[in-house]
């Protein structure tokens, strides 16, 4: 399991997380939903220790991580970006094993065998040879999930991760993170894909000005909608 324990972050005067509490039970997908500059994002890099929060607390299983080494964190806690940052100028097989080799330690001919199975699994064994750049942006965005799921984590977070495709690629994206749900990650899901969000979370949590508005099965969140706010948000995106 994954929470997250009243969170505060400030960028100068600007108060970004105001106190942000989750909880993302083991085998679970949580996906977080709100308007533009309220946080989401933020919310995820602080999880994964790309910026340090001003107060609060990660938690996984139980345990805080914020005194963890981040690459050892992140090895635990894989994360995705609408970008996605894979090296151009190595195959796709390099840029999976990349961080096997290198902070896992594990030798070549190990780290290619695993990394060929993680692209099997997102259906790009094929490619394996391949620069990314001959890749379509949705096949780009499978071997970073791939390279993400070869560190074997033990929660995956995804920040707008189909928001830069192509629209005839965001369906390919979306089925292998609805299978992964289905196949029990644990996986904390920053989308605008709402139709994802009722479909594959267990629940659907609405941000709103760097807190936690309300968090509920994805029934309650959009057939019920109790806050003043998230109903206004709804009504802008449906
Ligand atoms: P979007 O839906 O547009 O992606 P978001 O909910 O992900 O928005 P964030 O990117 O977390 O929002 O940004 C929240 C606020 O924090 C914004 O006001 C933004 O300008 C500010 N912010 C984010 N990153 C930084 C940074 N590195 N330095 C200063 N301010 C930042
Ligand atoms: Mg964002």
């Amino acid at each position: 399991s994954m929470g997250v324990r009243d969170i505060t972050l400030a960028f100068g005067a600007n108060q970004v997380l105001r106190g942000v509490n989750l909880d993302v039970p083991r085998g679970t997908t949580t996906c977080v939903i709100g308007p533009s500059g309220s946080g989401k994002s933020t919310l995820l890099r602080t999880i994964n220790r790309l910026i340090e929060p001003d107060h609060g607390d990660v938690l996984l299983d139980g345990r805080s991580v914020l005194g963890d080494n981040p690459d050892q964190l992140r090895q635990r806690v894989g994360m995705v970006f609408q970008q996605f940052n894979l090296f151009p100028h190595m195959s796709v097989l390099r840029n999976v094993t990349l961080a096997l080799r290198r902070i896992r330690k594990i030798p070549e001919d190990q780290a290619a065998a695993l990394a060929r199975h993680e692209l099997d699994r997102v259906g790009l064994a094929a490619k394996a040879e391949a620069r990314p750049a001959q890749l379509s942006g949705g096949q780009q965005q499978r071997v970073a999930i791939a390279r993400a799921l070869a560190l074997q984590p033990q929660v995956m977070l995804f920040d707008e991760a189909t928001s830069a495709l192509d629209p005839e690629l965001v369906k390919g994206v979306l089925s292998l993170m609805a299978d992964l749900s289905a196949g029990g990650m644990t996986m904390l899901v920053v989308t605008h894909e709402m139709g994802f969000a009722r479909e594959v979370a267990d629940r659907v949590a609405f941000m709103d000005h760097g807190v936690v508005l309300e968090a509920a099965p994805p029934e309650a969140i959009f057939e019920a909608p109790e806050h003043p706010r998230l109903r206004q948000f709804l009504s802008q995106v449906f």
